[in-house]
């Protein structure tokens, strides 16, 4: 999401949730820390990659566990006969996604 002179946020940056498939918020998120980040770096006269590369730790820092646990999500429901052969499609994304505590721990678990 950023290269020598350059920074992209939002869509162009790829930053769409990869289970719900929406990017208002992230190309929210993403157009604030690139407006501050700029803020500094337009300071000096570097505009490298090295320069601008807080601009992807930082965006990262904030989006990464989000984007990580909807991509594990939906890696989940590409392939419901593997994971639970007796459920459809609707019956694991309410079990998982709706039916409260516990469903991080229980993704982690059926990830093992
Ligand atoms: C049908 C649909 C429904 C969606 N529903 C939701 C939803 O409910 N919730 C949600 O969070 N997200 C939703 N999204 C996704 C969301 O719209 C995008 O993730 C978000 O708008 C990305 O914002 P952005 O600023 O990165 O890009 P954009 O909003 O696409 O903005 C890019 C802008 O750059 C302009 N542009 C392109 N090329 C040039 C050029 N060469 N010169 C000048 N300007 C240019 C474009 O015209 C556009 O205005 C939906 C998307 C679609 C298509």
């Amino acid at each position: 999401m950023h290269g020598n002179g350059f920074i992209l946020v939002g869509d162009a940056a790829g930053l769409i949730d990869p289970f719900w498939g929406d990017g208002i918020d992230t190309a929210m998120i993403s157009g604030k820390i690139a407006g501050e980040i700029l803020a500094e770096v337009c300071r000096g006269s570097d505009y490298s990659a090295a320069a601008l590369q807080k601009y992807a730790d930082t965006v990262w820092s904030h989006l990464g566990s989000k984007f990580k646990f909807n991509n594990m999500f939906r890696q989940r429901l590409e392939s419901p006969p593997l994971v639970f052969p007796f459920m459809t499609r609707m019956e694991m994304f309410n079990k998982l996604y709706f039916q409260g505590a516990g469903t991080l721990s229980k993704l982690t678990e059926l990830a093992m």
